[in-house]
């Protein structure tokens, strides 16, 4: 076999891919990338999974995505935690996770959002509209969520350039809340059959939610081991694992995370880490943080700090609940389904004490130093829920640091400054 690089060109221009622009976008993702990994010092070989999935971002997964779609199935993009993969899976279709972390062609989106929208949204819309994303070109549906109100209008205008059906989510967690969103879960799989001509079986869900638990499973794995001191596997690298984990191949993946977990788990035995024994160990709380957003992370750590768990999208609120696998009948299973992703504690939620909960016993069980709470700046429901966030920790006698930042590098320096401080202080 040739080892001579592949020319995915020819696939990208048939996705309708601006190549200029996706080659600056590339450009820049690879020195980012390179700075902020492979610079790290005594990584778990299993990590070498992860720089071999980055350097295909573009390249050999979408291949199979385009494959996939050539023989005839689905792909579905979504944004949030809250879309049921299980249910994507059990129809024959693929999902991959669309949230983008990085600003690009912002002047376009500017033309079409508020310049004070959170640069979740902006950059998302910028993918699109600046013609770069693959992932997003290649989903033959996108499904979005009713979570915060800048999501939901964009969602509209999305809605004028690609094919996007909207879940209804409720915001508080009621038994009345509970049946509503059953029902909008049930309103899914009917569009899910009408998209991909199949039809659902209790063998092919039961199949899925044993899948996408097993993947969880191998990250819970991971992030337990993250308990120890010295802690056998960067912060920035379980971030990874979690961003990853969105569009990579599930059964392929998972493989690959319980090979890195074995990995680790022994490093927890023979007290090998990547930070000293000692480092003060940080919790990140607060807004998802998609490729390639490794700002903070990558400033924690090299100011002298470990990140040793991340209440987030991109971190536990992925991967702490499992579905539940024993459920009697389809409608059962569907039920299960749909209770484990509404007991997903979002700042979109009102009241959200589950959040506070679960960081208090996060910042315990992983003997946390102190905690980073993370927004994005114009972003309503996290920037306002830090306030409760600081006052449990301050209760608790954690020590915190509430950062508002965005996509850009420009607050590099001045965050280094404040982290800084916030390490020697603890
Ligand atoms: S923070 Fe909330 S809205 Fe954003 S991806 Fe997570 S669950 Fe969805
Ligand atoms: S970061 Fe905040 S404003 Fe942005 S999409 Fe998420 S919840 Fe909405």
């Amino acid at each position: 076999m040739s080892d001579a690089p592949v020319d995915y060109r020819p696939m990208w221009t048939e996705l309708g891919l601006d190549l200029e622009a996706h080659d600056a976008l590339l450009g820049a993702v690879g020195p980012m990338y390179a700075n902020a990994y492979m610079a790290q010092e005594g990584r778990p070989e299993g990590t070498g999974y992860f720089d071999f999935v980055m350097s295909e971002i573009h390249g050999l997964r979408i291949k199979e995505l385009d494959d996939f779609r050539k023989a005839g199935n689905k792909v579905v993009g979504t944004f949030c935690l809250y879309v049921p993969e299980e249910i994507v899976r059990a129809h024959g279709a693929q999902c991959v996770g669309l949230c983008a972390g990085a600003e690009f062609a912002y002047d376009e989106v500017e033309r079409i959002l508020p310049r004070n929208t959170c640069s979740l949204i902006k950059s998302f819309m910028g993918f699109k509209l600046g013609k770069v994303c693959p992932y997003m070109e290649e989903s033959d549906l996108v499904i979005g969520e009713a979570t915060c109100d800048g999501k939901k209008k964009a969602y509209e205008l999305l809605g004028e350039l690609h094919n996007v059906h909207v879940m209804e989510l409720p915001q508080m967690k009621r038994e009345r809340d509970k049946e509503f969103w059953r029902a909008e879960v049930r309103d899914l799989i009917s569009k899910l059959e009408e998209l991909t001509g199949n039809t659902m079986t209790e063998e092919t869900l039961r199949s899925a939610i044993k899948e996408v638990n097993d993947k969880r499973r191998a990250l819970q794995r991971v992030w337990k081991t993250r308990k120890a001191d010295p802690v056998p596997i960067s912060g920035k690298d379980a971030l990874l694992a979690t961003q990853i984990a969105f569009y990579d191949d599930v059964p392929r993946f998972t493989q690959m995370v319980n090979n890195l977990a074995d990995e680790v788990e022994q490093r927890v035995a023979d007290g090998v880490g990547v930070a000293p024994k000692g480092a003060k160990r940080v919790l990140v709380t607060g807004a998802p943080m998609s490729i390639p957003n490794w700002k903070i992370h990558d400033i924690v750590e090299t100011s002298g700090g470990v990140i040793v768990s991340e209440e987030m999208c991109t971190g536990s609120r992925y991967y702490d609940k499992l579905v539940d696998e024993d459920g009697a009948t389809m409608d059962e299973l569907i039920d299960g389904i749909a209770d484990k992703y509404l007991d997903i504690n979002c700042a979109c939620f009102t009241p959200n004490e589950g959040r506070m909960e679960d960081i208090l016993a996060m910042a315990k069980d992983w003997n946390v130093d102190g905690i980073l709470h993370y927004s994005l700046q114009f972003c309503g429901p996290y920037q306002i829920e830090a306030t409760q966030v600081e006052r449990v920790a301050k209760d608790a006698g954690i020590p915190i640091l509430k950062i508002d930042t965005d996509y850009s590098m420009e607050d590099v320096g001045q965050l280094s400054t404040r982290v800084e401080a916030f390490l020697e202080m603890l």
